[in-house]
């Protein structure tokens, strides 16, 4: 049976153990969200999650104007193994970024991995603004294992030491017309990653050494060149859809 999970309730991401009759002291930020702009009162009902121990309903007790705890009432699902989809990329500008990081994570990748290309703009990253990024989605979509993003790294040592077991589709915007449904059938219950370059496209360099690797599988993503954050949620959709976990 599908866990369906209750669309309705609010969602709140924790650090603390979860546990039966636990009573989780929340944050000054997120009371002051919960009871000043939710408006939720004693007894309001809401999901908290702490990426380790599932999910749990509790409900809302006010100790202040900015201040609330939760006392948990139940375990409303279980904790899930962590999506299996490796997803690399190029670091694009801070707006970009971050609605990529979000679609990423609201598509099922399972870990972030940003990758330094020859045309990369970007080499400094704010990982503590990603990973609130990562969190908020996770809060929205019903998310309970929370994807890790970890440091930059350049392709070529992403290439040098990846383990082969795990094959990279390779979104191309030079690719010919390759079917990518037939390709990506091939590649069911298969380890994968997805990489998605840099607003400057593969250097040609890049896309030599990429197509001489045997765990790289050339994807297009179709006739027009599509900016990088909107090739990752295509690229996330056509991959989801035939070889992953829609
Ligand atoms: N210059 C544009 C697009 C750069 S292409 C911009 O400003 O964003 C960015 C990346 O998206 C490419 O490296 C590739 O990984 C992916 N991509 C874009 N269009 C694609 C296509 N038609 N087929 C496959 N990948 C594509």
């Amino acid at each position: 049976m599908v866990q369906r999970y209750d669309y309705s309730t609010q969602r709140l991401y924790v650090t603390f153990d979860l546990g039966i009759d636990v009573v989780v002291s929340i944050n000054r930020s997120q009371a002051n969200y919960l009871l000043n702009v939710l408006r939720m009162k004693t007894g309001s009902r809401i999901l908290l999650f702490n990426g380790r121990q599932g999910e749990w309903l509790g409900e809302i007790e006010e100790k202040g104007r900015k201040s609330c705890v939760v006392r948990l009432l139940s375990q409303s699902r279980i904790q899930p193994e962590p999506y299996n989809l490796v997803y690399l990329f190029a670091p694009l500008k801070k707006g970009r970024l971050d609605y990529m990081v979000q679609k990423a994570v609201e598509m099922g990748a399972g870990s972030l991995q940003p990758v330094i290309t020859q045309h990369t703009q970007i080499a400094k990253l704010n990982l503590e603004r990603l990973r609130a990024n990562i969190l908020e989605a996770a809060e929205q979509c019903g998310i309970l294992t929370i994807p890790e993003i970890h440091d930059p790294i350049a392709l070529y040592k992403i290439l040098a030491d990846w383990d082969k077991d795990r094959s990279i589709i390779y979104c191309d915007e030079a690719a010919e017309k390759i079917d990518g449904i037939e390709m990506l059938q091939g590649l069911c219950k298969k380890n994968l990653a997805l990489l998605v370059g840099p607003e400057g496209g593969f250097s040609e360099e890049e896309r030599i050494t990429l197509r001489l690797l045997d765990f790289v599988y050339p994807i297009s993503l179709g006739p027009r060149i599509l900016r990088a954050d909107t090739a990752a949620v295509a690229a996330f959709t056509i991959v989801q859809a035939v070889a992953g976990d829609w």
